[in-house]
């Protein structure tokens, strides 16, 4: 690496150094998945991997998450570079050697590789030739919990992001070509809410039905009129969804049930209208039942928040991107996804942004067959030091003063 910061060749260097400790971090964390905060295990395995490297450890953050601070030379602001390393509820299917030995348990979202990439990352920036191009410190975050939990949050309450400057994270994406990256300024992943709602009716026999007040019917017409909220009542040109996942009800098949539970998500990029939600379905779901003479109770909680990525990072996030993975590599997205992500509590507290990188053409996430070429780990590796290097030493990131 040069003084212009040409990336070129980096990808290449890290994966001919250090490809085969990334390939077998990522295997071995493969091999035993660990859920939420449980990230026991997987936490020994960063910490027995970063061991000899001349890195500040912490463990034990958000319960079983580990961060690992490089000093740089002196003066740049601090960037936090994350990786989550959390699995998921989910028995593999992908008959790999290295598949999971914890039935019921998978990395099906790619968190063994994202930690494995964060390693390679540590790995190539302690090496002299990149360190002494750092100028501002690295802040290596392991962190637990990202499916559900929430362990971003708790890792902003514990303190991790306190002095830094910029946060920056990957997240493998299919559908993108492979080793591609794409990010782009403002909201790139939806906030994700969950309700729940209780009808009420009143039992009868299934051939009395005037003698009861039937749940079942009041829920499916809370269910198709939900869709008219999105349909109906958000600009056009806004996105959101609402969609009933569950519907609960019943004991058998000549009763009229007296409750039915009714339980969701909803998706949006726009705050107000976030906020707006639980009003609007309450509204409806109890209209609709006191109009079917029953009454409907909500439960809303407000979840993960909008990612929102800084325009300035994501930016600098594109423009490393290219350098690292080479001419038309490196897309801005024209749209951003509805799921979820907890980096966005992280880019609520600092700026910074949030990248997918590209593994093409595979099985989605969260699916049992989700797999990927090992290749692009190295790719990823590279792309994250980059980052490290460029934005700890950019004067004109916010907040590096
Ligand atoms: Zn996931
Ligand atoms: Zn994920």
């Amino acid at each position: 690496m040069d003084a212009t910061r040409g990336f070129g060749g980096l990808a290449e260097k890290i994966a001919g150094r250090f490809g085969e400790e990334i390939t077998a971090l990522r295997r071995d964390i493969h091999r035993e998945p660990e859920l939420g905060f449980e990230t026991e295990r997987t936490a020994q395995k960063v910490l027995s991997a970063l061991e000899g490297l001349p890195l500040r450890v912490e463990s034990g953050v958000a319960e079983n998450g580990v961060v690992a601070t490089l000093e740089g030379n002196g003066g740049g602001p601090v960037v936090v570079l994350r990786a989550d390393m959390d699995a998921l509820p989910i028995r593999e299917e992908t008959g790999f050697p290295f598949a999971s030995e914890f039935d019921g348990k998978m990395h099906a979202c790619g968190h063994d590789a994202h930690t494995a990439m964060l390693f390679g990352a540590a790995r190539a920036l302690c090496e002299d030739g990149l360190r002494r191009h750092l100028e501002g410190d690295v802040r290596f975050v392991f962190q637990p919990a990202e499916e559900g939990g929430g362990g971003g949050r708790v890792m902003v309450e514990e303190g991790v992001l306190e002095g830094v400057s910029a946060a920056f994270a990957l997240h493998l994406w299919p559908g993108l070509p492979l080793g591609c990256a794409s990010t782009r300024p403002g909201p790139i992943m939806a906030a994700a809410d969950a309700f729940e709602l209780f009808v009420e009716g009143k039992g009868a026999h299934g051939a009395m039905p005037h003698l009861g007040t039937d749940a079942v019917l009041i829920a499916s017409q809370i269910v198709t009129l939900l869709q008219s909220l999105v349909a109906r009542e958000v600009d056009p040109t806004e996105p959101a969804v609402v969609t009933v996942g569950q519907l609960e009800a019943g004991t058998a098949f000549n009763i009229i049930p007296e409750t039915a539970r009714v339980s969701g998500t909803v998706r949006t990029l726009d705050e107000e209208l976030r906020r707006v939600m639980p009003q609007r379905i309450e509204e409806l779901a109890r209209g609709v039942a006191r109009g079917m003479r029953g009454d409907a109770r909500l439960d809303y909680e407000f979840s993960y928040p909008v990612t929102r990525n800084d325009p300035e990072a994501a930016r600098l996030a594109l423009d490393v991107a290219g350098k690292v993975l080479g001419e038309g590599r490196a897309v801005e997205a024209a749209r951003p996804s509805m799921g979820a992500e907890d980096f966005a509590f992280m880019l609520e507290a600092v700026p910074g942004a949030y990248i997918w990188l590209g593994v093409g053409d595979v099985s989605g996430l969260h699916t049992p067959t989700f797999s990927f070429d090992e290749s692009v780990m190295p790719v990823g590796s590279a792309l994250l030091a980059a980052l490290a290097l460029e934005a700890s030493s950019q004067r004109g990131l916010p907040g590096s003063g």
